[in-house]
């Protein structure tokens, strides 16, 4: 069976590692970004660099949004140039930035009036996993929205879960990121306390770094610092944005993120400091007793 034509708009650091993985297994592939430069090494490859989001909708199957935010989703598929203007009744719509749960059930109502299957698919892993098929899914949709979506996303990901209905995927993805965040704020605090009382800077770190708060995401931070490379595979400022997203959320649901709050204002603090465009572990750098 031929493989299905597929739009991949968001070149940044996630969706250019998603669209050069459907390069590479053969998917046929339109790309969009709304600055140019980073779709030239695509168009380079031949790949067709659409104008508008509305353009490489019109050219697929399966149209894959991944942008930074709720704002930048908007533009993407919203308006006369946007995905829904241009999207084929029956095409597989998915939306995998993290984004509100909120505009991502009223963008799922928008795909429907248009004829399309949606799903919300956030992601975790990050440049590397992205490049290489090895993203966890976690996917909001119907059940016979998600089986037409899998047969992309099985490409992309190590795991395509079927959380529940629309809206679902995005939720769990805040609830993850939140604990993230939280993680990554307590452990900038932490550095901040062995460097302001004279404790031995090495020492402590091996002691921090064996014990069991050293999770994946810790130990990624402490590689950074160990390396001092902040170049980002997940930019602060992203990182931030998850965070406040999770904090409505849990308003909206009656329910108390109360540690979230704190570590919503150190990383506020440290993209006043000039640090969102670095990754997120760079938050270490931002606290100081
Ligand atoms: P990124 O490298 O900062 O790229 C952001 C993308 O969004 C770029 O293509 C950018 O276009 C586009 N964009 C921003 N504002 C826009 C607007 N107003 N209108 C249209 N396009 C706009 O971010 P990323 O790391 O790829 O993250 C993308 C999404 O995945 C985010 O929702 C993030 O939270 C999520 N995510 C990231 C990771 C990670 O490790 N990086 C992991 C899981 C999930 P320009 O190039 O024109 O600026």
């Amino acid at each position: 069976m031929s493989k299905p034509r597929v739009a991949v708009l968001g070149l940044g650091i996630m969706g250019t590692g998603i669209a050069g993985r459907l390069l590479s297994q053969g998917f046929p592939l339109s790309v969009y970004n709304r600055s140019l430069e980073k779709a030239a090494k695509f168009a380079q490859a031949g790949t067709f660099v659409a104008s508008s989001p509305r353009e490489a909708a019109a050219r697929s199957e399966f149209v894959i949004s991944m942008v930074a935010d709720d704002d930048a989703s908007r533009g993407i598929w919203l308006g006369d140039q946007g995905v829904l203007a241009g999207a084929q009744a029956g095409a597989v719509l998915v939306e995998s930035s993290t984004l509100s749960v909120g505009w991502v059930k009223e963008l799922a109502s928008a795909a429907v009036q248009k004829n399309c299957e949606f799903l919300d698919a956030p992601v975790t892993g990050t440049k590397p996993h992205a490049a290489n098929g090895e993203l966890f899914f976690m996917v909001g949709g119907s059940a016979p929205g998600f089986a037409r979506g899998r047969e992309v996303l099985s490409v992309l990901g190590r795991e395509v879960l079927h959380v529940g209905p629309n809206g679902s995927g995005a939720l769990i993805k805040l609830i993850n990121n939140v604990v993230c965040g939280i993680q990554a704020a307590s452990f900038a605090e932490a550095i901040a306390l062995v460097t302001a009382s004279g404790l031995d800077r090495e020492k402590s770190l091996a002691v921090l770094g064996g014990s069991a708060l050293a999770s994946p995401l810790i130990k990624r931070m402490l590689t950074a610092m160990a390396t001092e490379d902040y170049t980002p595979n997940f930019p602060l400022k992203l990182m931030s944005k998850d965070i406040g997203y999770a904090i409505k959320e849990a308003e909206r649901n009656g329910s108390r993120l109360q540690t979230a709050a704190p570590a919503l204002s150190v990383f506020r603090h440290a993209i006043d400091l000039g640090l969102g465009e670095q990754d997120f572990s760079a938050v270490v750098k931002s606290v100081k007793n």
